[in-house]
């Protein structure tokens, strides 16, 4: 009997897949992923057969991996989390009698975070720029209603070259609804090689350092920068 795990591997270091996901992997015959993330977890599949495809190719690959999964233990693996703009969705929708186990992993915005303070301390939304598979229209709108509400806000996809106008013109709708010394950071291969941070604030946010492998977090209204260190305050009553 074969099995298939959705593996969440993080955020690409190494040091951060849970143990959970390193075993799955282990025990895997099969490794299935978009060949940049199998990059990331070469050290542990050297012995392995791999089966990496193009960026593209999601709805093959899970099918694939489906069908290896009928008499192998297969691995198909996400960069993050796979339930968050992952591959979990799409296997559970096109599974039929197979068996599945979802592995979680630290997502993109938890990673940035860590790397810049604490900025997800009170309510917070994620929301993907890519009009891939949503309409522009919707996520503009989702943008105005997180804004107006207060949410902090981690936008996923924020810039492509298809799109390149996208990013600014979100902001610019949160501009309407917060003031402009409001916090605002990209963090860029956050906890993997090449991690860089830029701070900003909503008013001179320019958008020319964030690009597809950068997540970009606007503070609520509450949020500062203290020592270099985004913090978004919980609400603690402190003494001093
Ligand atoms: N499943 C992933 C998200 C995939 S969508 C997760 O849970 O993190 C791809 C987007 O995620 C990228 O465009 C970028 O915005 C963000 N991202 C993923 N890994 C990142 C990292 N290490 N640093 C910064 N952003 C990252």
């Amino acid at each position: 009997m074969g099995k298939l795990y959705v593996i969440g591997i993080g955020p690409g270091g190494l040091e951060h897949m849970t143990l959970k996901a390193v075993k799955a992997i282990e025990e895997s015959e099969i490794i299935v992923g978009y060949n940049k993330y199998i990059d990331y977890i070469k050290p542990l599949i050297e012995s392995k057969e791999v089966y990496a495809t193009g960026m593209r190719g999601e709805e093959d690959r899970c099918r694939e991996a489906l069908r290896l999964s009928k008499d192998k233990v297969v691995a198909i693996i996400s960069t993050g989390d796979a339930g968050i703009y992952g591959m979990a969705g799409l296997i559970l929708q096109l599974r039929k009698d197979e068996q599945v186990e979802v592995i979680p992993g630290i997502t993109a915005s938890s990673a940035a975070a860590a790397v810049l303070g604490a900025p997800l301390m009170h309510d917070n939304c994620n929301i993907s720029l890519s009009d891939l598979m949503t309409p522009y229209e919707l996520i503009k709108q989702r943008v105005k209603s997180a804004a107006e509400s207060d949410f902090v806000i981690s936008l996923y996809n924020p810039k492509s070259k298809g799109r390149p106008g996208y990013l600014m013109e979100c902001i610019n709708i949160i501009r309407q609804f917060r003031k402009g010394s409001t916090p605002v950071a990209v963090v860029k291969n956050a906890l993997r090689e090449g991690q860089e941070t830029k701070l900003y604030t909503l008013e001179n946010f320019q958008d020319s350092f964030t690009d597809m492998v950068s997540i970009v977090i606007i503070g609520n209204s509450q949020s500062y920068i203290k020592d270099g260190i985004f913090i978004t305050p919980r609400g603690y009553d402190l003494k001093d």
